[in-house]
């Protein structure tokens, strides 16, 4: 738990991000609520190395913890990049990217979900994760949980099992974890 209050003592929050007065929000019609919070940045873990070193220390041990044992990780596009590979290389097991609609080159399988206003598009290279592996999913934050739900259904669209999801940050008012099917573990909780 020391470990933990450490690193929510160095996540920056910044209330007017994205845009000026209206705060981070979120409106999800399962959960019937709009929650304005501050916009928590996980890249200020990192301009400490010892604060970083315990961020991924921490989540290095959840992840070897995890049954069946973990065979690839995946990470949802842009700050998942700078768990993943981490744990990945610890574990020596692969590390699967995936990405916004476009960004990745190759042979790709996408899926669809609803946003606040519209539309997103995640994807993933086809054969990157192999049938039956044991998928470990990392995301910096839970919201909604559209995004990690999407990135569970690319995973199983490929045949891969996810054995868990590992995030760094969850909004607990949003109970984006009902969406999700797979065990959801968060170190830090709003
Ligand atoms: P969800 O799909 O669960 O609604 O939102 C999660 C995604 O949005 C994550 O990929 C996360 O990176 C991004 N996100 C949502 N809120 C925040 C926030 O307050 N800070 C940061 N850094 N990312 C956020």
């Amino acid at each position: 738990q020391d470990k933990i209050n450490l690193l929510k003592n160095h996540v920056n929050e910044y209330p007017d991000f994205p845009k000026t007065g209206i705060l981070f929000r979120y409106y999800s019609t399962e959960v019937k609520c709009i929650l304005r919070c501050n916009y928590r940045d996980l890249f200020s873990v990192f301009q400490e190395p010892e604060i970083a070193r315990t961020l991924r220390d921490v989540l290095i041990e959840f992840a070897a913890k995890v049954t069946p044992p973990v065979e690839c990780i995946v990470a949802v596009d842009a700050r998942g990049f700078l768990l993943g590979p981490l744990i990945a290389l610890e574990l020596k097991v692969p590390f699967v990217p995936i990405r916004k609609r476009g960004k990745l080159p190759g042979k790709v399988c996408s899926v669809s979900y609803t946003l606040e206003y519209g539309e997103d598009t995640l994807e993933i290279q086809e054969g990157s994760v192999k049938k039956n592996q044991s998928v470990l999913i990392v995301d910096d934050l839970l919201a909604t949980g559209g995004s990690l739900s999407t990135a569970c259904k690319l995973v199983e669209k490929l045949g891969g099992k996810v054995a868990a999801c590992l995030v760094v940050m969850e909004l607990t008012q949003l109970k984006g974890r009902s969406q999700i099917s797979a065990d959801v573990v968060s170190l830090i909780q709003y």
